[in-house]
């Protein structure tokens, strides 16, 4: 972290300061529905606003052709809604980084801001295309990133810009990457990562890193099967990856080996479909019923995982423990989840679109110590890769 400068270094007063920001929010009939990004961002903008910073915000949004503007793509809702979260004028540009964006950003006055329009709008962006960088870069004299969750695209408005510009990262972004790395580098002992979600072969590397950093690893949702498998359990129609269980059996070695404690479900909740209204058994994880899929952790595992997870200092989630969507398998998640806002003592810290999902729906995000707003940046970073974005900056 000493490598990047923050924009607390930077002198921004003023300077016309284009900020890449993350507001890929949904939007239904033209408005926002989830504002959480927006508010992410609120510290870095209102910092430079406080600063007499020319502010210039970019971002993408949703998965435009790439072919200009599509009115459906619209930076215009999210800049709208920012309006009523700050207490400034807010502009929007009706290109990108073109005639009309570079004519706003001339005439822009410290404590203003001017949104680009969706950088996606021009295929340049994700290509990382020098003329597009150049373009982004006339606007403004200092650069900040502060959008995490694209910090490992190496894109025009996320890494290429960065070379062109003084270069800082906002409060979103060193708060995430000072977290996270700060939690592999030196975590307050004991370390008990939870590991679910789908697959195995989604997050081997994260499993892999862990293994080497974590006093206690426990598994569950979809990927659990994989592991039982590797420990020649059956495990009917569970989703299961064949190709996997040898990686799986190799993992399980190298936590036996590296004094890292790995915690497989003792029992699960099995269903005869994937639905909200199938018939379901609680049974033993070696007696799942051959026509029956694990869909969610048994009471047994959940006590088990509660006790250790009670045990740690440092507590890092990803995964849910079951397909907490339905209702008829949330209870194990539910349960983690409970377990994880309870140990007050710990450093907890949640990592993943869907686990910060069930959390939210579970209503304990303000229980917990520090939510990751990047689900694939903070998995790339927890792996130990190094993200672009972040690297641009040094
Ligand atoms: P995150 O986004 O937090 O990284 P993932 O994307 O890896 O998490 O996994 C989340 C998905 O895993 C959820 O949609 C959930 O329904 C699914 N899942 C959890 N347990 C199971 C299971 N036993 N069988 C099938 N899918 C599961
Ligand atoms: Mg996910």
């Amino acid at each position: 972290m000493a490598d990047i400068k923050s924009v607390e270094a930077a002198d921004v007063r003023g300077k016309r300061v284009l900020v890449r920001v993350d507001f890929n929010v949904p939007v239904k009939e033209g408005a926002v529905t989830d504002d959480t990004r927006i508010r992410a961002a609120l510290p870095t903008i209102t910092y430079l606003l406080e600063h007499g910073a020319k502010v210039i915000l970019m971002s993408h949004r949703g998965r435009p052709s790439g072919k200009g503007f599509e009115e459906e793509f619209s930076i215009k809702p999210a800049a709208e809604r920012l309006a009523q979260l700050v207490d400034a004028p807010v502009a929007v540009a009706s290109d990108v980084a073109g005639e009309n964006a570079h004519e706003m950003a001339d005439k822009l006055q410290p404590g203003e801001i001017l949104v680009l329009e969706n950088l996606r709008f021009d295929p340049r962006e994700k290509k990382n295309d020098p003329s597009f960088c150049e373009e982004l870069a006339s606007l403004a004299e200092v650069y900040v990133n502060d959008a995490f969750g694209t910090a490992h695209r190496a894109h025009a408005s996320t890494t290429g810009v960065a070379h062109l510009l003084p270069a800082y990262a906002g409060f979103l972004l060193a708060g995430e990457v000072q977290t996270l790395s700060g939690m592999l580098a030196e975590p307050k002992r004991p370390f008990v990562a939870i590991l679910g979600g789908s697959k195995v072969s989604d997050k081997v590397g994260v499993i892999d890193a862990l293994i080497d950093k974590a006093d206690t690893i426990i598994i569950g949702g979809g990927m659990c099967f994989t592991f039982l498998m590797a420990k020649g359990f059956e495990v009917g129609t569970s989703l299961k990856e064949e190709d996997w269980v040898e990686r799986a059996r190799a993992m399980m070695e190298k936590a036996q080996a590296a004094g890292c404690e790995l915690l497989l479900p003792v029992d699960v909740v099995a269903a005869d479909k994937f639905a909200e209204d199938a018939n379901t058994v609680t049974c033993a994880a070696d007696a799942i019923p051959a026509d029956m899929m694990g869909l969610d952790i048994g009471p047994e595992t959940e006590k088990l995982y509660a006790n250790a997870i009670a045990g740690g200092t440092t507590v890092f989630w990803n995964g849910p423990m079951g397909v907490f969507e339905m209702k008829a398998f949330e209870h194990g998640t539910r349960a983690v989840c409970e377990a994880v806002a309870a140990n007050e003592e710990a450093a907890t810290i949640i990592g993943g679109g869907d686990s910060v999902a069930a959390v939210n729906k579970f209503d304990m995000a303000d229980r917990m110590t520090f939510i990751s707003t990047g689900g694939g940046a903070s998995m790339e970073l927890v792996e130990g890769k190094a993200l672009s974005g972040v690297e641009a900056l040094k």
